[in-house]
């Protein structure tokens, strides 16, 4: 079993840490809220006063941290983790953040000589808790395979994606789709509303035709046709709207730096700020169909 040091226990890292915990595997867990830090020593970490305490002899060392910012700043510089890890650790990000900050904190690993990968993930606080969630990882193939079995543990399907930053390009790729579908299935059934159309029978339709897309059959943003759906619990979220919107301009920012030609992803990220400007961020993100709606 291996030591691992965890850093970022909030919503989605705290329960992660409970899996690795469960595993059999010894978590030292830091986080600048002490509070996170109970929650996790209350399920079996041991507490680290500091980044470097919490690395210092650890193999395998997981942040699970807000933006890219949070990520450099960790990892990078005196007191960082990088700085601290001891040789031949294992680094795995599992953050969500800009492709640049991931590929410039992946080749700070590798001056440094350590293994390093991102590793993204899908599934929200559910798939965290219930050791479900999806892994798109980004790293070299030696990193990978030590990664693998690491995140076997809190996740079930596993996909290399190629190398450094690869984990979060997909990400933002796949939520960039998500976005613009889920606006897209809401706009239909606000524009059948307004036809005489029912909803039930347009989903009737549309889930077996070519409208079909996982927006509408698992996450349908209105109430009725697909019962387990946070429009049938007044769209408490589930994925919020504000992470939604992150995701977007993540998507945004690496099609400009990339020269990719994202129209709709812009109009998405444009209709997703405009709805979380008006105080809805922590609304579940398909709840822009009551924007569509005119409420
Ligand atoms: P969160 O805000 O609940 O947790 C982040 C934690 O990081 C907090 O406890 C905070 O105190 C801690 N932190 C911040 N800076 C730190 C530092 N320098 N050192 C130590 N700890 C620090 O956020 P979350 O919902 O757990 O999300 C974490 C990441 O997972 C984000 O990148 C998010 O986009 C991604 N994500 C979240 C979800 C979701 O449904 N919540 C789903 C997929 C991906």
């Amino acid at each position: 079993m291996a030591i691992i040091a965890f850093i970022g226990l909030g919503n989605m890292g705290g329960p992660m840490a409970k899996n690795l915990l469960k595993a059999g595997h010894e978590v030292r867990g830091y986080d600048l809220s002490e509070q996170a830090v109970a929650e996790a020593v209350a399920a079996g970490a041991r507490k680290a006063g500091t980044p470097t305490e919490a690395v210092k002899d650890a193999d395998v060392i997981v942040t699970m941290l807000p933006a890219g910012k949070h990520v450099r700043g960790a990892y990078g510089g005196q007191g960082g983790l990088i700085a601290g890890a001891r040789k031949g650790a294992l680094l795995i990000d599992c953050s969500t953040i800009d492709v640049e900050s991931a590929r410039a904190v992946a080749k700070e690993a590798a001056d440094k000589g350590l293994e390093m990968v991102d590793a993204p993930v899908s599934g929200g606080v559910g798939g965290a808790a219930a050791g479900t969630l999806t892994f798109m990882v980004g790293g070299p193939d030696a990193a990978f395979a030590k990664a693998r079995p690491i995140l076997e543990k809190m996740g079930k399907n596993i996909v290399h994606c190629g190398g450094a930053g690869n984990g979060q390009a997909a990400k933002i790729c796949n939520n960039m789709i998500l976005g613009v579908s889920m606006i897209a299935v809401s706009e239909a059934f606000m524009l059948a509303k307004r036809l005489g159309l029912d909803a039930q029978k347009l989903y009737d339709v549309s889930s077996t035709a070519s409208g079909q897309c996982w927006s509408l059959t698992t996450y349908c943003p209105v109430p009725g046709p697909v019962p387990t759906s946070p429009a049938n619990r007044d769209y408490q979220a589930g994925f919020t709207a504000a992470m939604m919107l992150k995701d977007l301009l993540l998507a945004q920012q690496a099609a400009s730096a990339a020269g990719a030609s994202t129209p709709m992803g812009a109009e998405a990220a444009q209709l997703y700020n405009i709805f979380v400007n008006a105080g809805r961020g922590a609304m579940d993100f398909s709840g822009i169909v009551k924007m569509l709606d005119g409420k």
